[in-house]
């Protein structure tokens, strides 16, 4: 069993009601579903859109392997009708990315855990911070708590109600 912890966001659509049907997918085909972070509403980080992006951490115990984890998120993905463009950074319906699994470090070519650019996003920070402030970033060796004071990213993010 392992603790897995994911950051899902998307920027078009019901963005809400996006959220709460992968956090249903999920729960049905990855394990035991822990806990949410409150939504966060962001603006598009590497890219410009008019609409803003809500973002939210969540926790499952899982007993798959990264990988397996990762077929079934994009296969979610898919399904809620994600259309991967050629450019990276692009407007979406959903996107599911694997922040931590357990304090492994996975590094292949589908797969990079801990995600590698958690420290330098505060939507990821946030959200991160209000359900797990001490946990440790098994490369970084410092807090989360620690990683948020020291980001220095400044697009704006607000707590979603
Ligand atoms: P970013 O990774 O910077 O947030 P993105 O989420 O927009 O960018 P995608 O187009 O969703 O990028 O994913 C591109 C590829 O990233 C995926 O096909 C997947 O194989 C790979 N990938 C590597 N590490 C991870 C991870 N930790 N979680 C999810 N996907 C990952
Ligand atoms: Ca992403
Ligand atoms: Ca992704």
């Amino acid at each position: 069993m392992t603790r897995v912890y994911f950051l899902l966001g998307g920027n078009i659509g019901n963005r809400e009601e996006l959220l709460s049907e992968a956090i249903r997918k999920m729960t049905n085909q990855l394990g035991k579903y822990i806990q949410s972070s409150s939504l966060y509403e962001t603006e598009p980080w590497g890219f410009t859109h008019e609409q803003n992006f809500l973002n939210q951490v969540v926790i499952f115990d899982s007993e798959l392997a990264a990988l397996d984890i990762l077929d079934k998120t994009q296969a979610i993905e898919k399904e809620l009708g994600r259309v991967r463009k050629t450019t990276q950074y692009c407007e979406r319906t959903i996107d599911i990315d694997i922040l931590f699994y357990g304090d492994e470090q996975i590094e292949n070519e589908r797969l990079s855990v801990p995600h590698p650019r958690i420290q330098e996003r505060s939507f990821a920070l946030y959200p991160l911070k209000e359900l797990i402030p001490e946990f440790i970033h098994p490369i970084l060796k410092k807090s989360i708590k620690q990683l948020r004071n020291e980001c220095t990213d400044e697009l704006e993010i607000n707590k979603f109600n």
